[in-house]
């Protein structure tokens, strides 16, 4: 399965392995991921940093705004700008990865549709993966074993 889940930038000045499956995956239909990618939703892998193995080259943090007033940093390659993954909340442990900049995206699929009150209309949803306006209780829909290593790369 590792390598299925290899990608890189568009330059290719980046490439990375992931180490492990995600915890969990989200789709995140929010206004701030569609005008942050330009696109109708983001495909985020929540993964330990620790897992996160870089090949060659290293993204490089730029902060971006956000309505909470948390940090959130988006990982892009110094040369092409590609995203490559997110630190939402200056948690250094954590990372969002997109899974669009996998070598092969279908490796991955949503766990979860989240803040589907902001989906574009045009976008339809299957009914085999849950779907909520806003957020999700992650005790109830998170698997134990994510939970647990949630729990030991961000602690609570
Ligand atoms: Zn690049
Ligand atoms: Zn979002």
């Amino acid at each position: 399965m590792a390598d299925d889940l290899e990608g890189g930038c568009a330059c290719g000045a980046v490439r990375y392995r992931l180490t492990a499956a995600p915890m969990f995956v989200h789709c995140c239909h929010c206004l701030d991921c569609q005008r942050q990618t330009g696109s109708a939703f983001v495909l985020n892998a929540l993964i330990e940093t620790g897992h996160i193995e870089l090949l060659q080259g290293a993204p490089r943090p730029v902060g971006v705004p956000t309505d909470s007033g948390r940090p959130h940093d988006i990982y892009r390659c110094p040369e092409c700008q590609t995203a490559l993954w997110s630190d939402y909340g200056g948690r250094p442990l954590l990372r969002f990865v997109r899974i669009g900049t996998l070598d092969s995206p279908s490796a991955l699929k949503p766990d979860v549709h989240i803040y589907t009150r902001s989906k574009l209309a045009w976008v339809g949803l299957l009914d085999d993966v849950p779907a909520f306006e806003v957020f999700y209780d992650r005790e109830a829909l998170w698997p134990a074993a994510s939970r647990e290593r949630l729990r030991k790369a961000v602690g609570g």
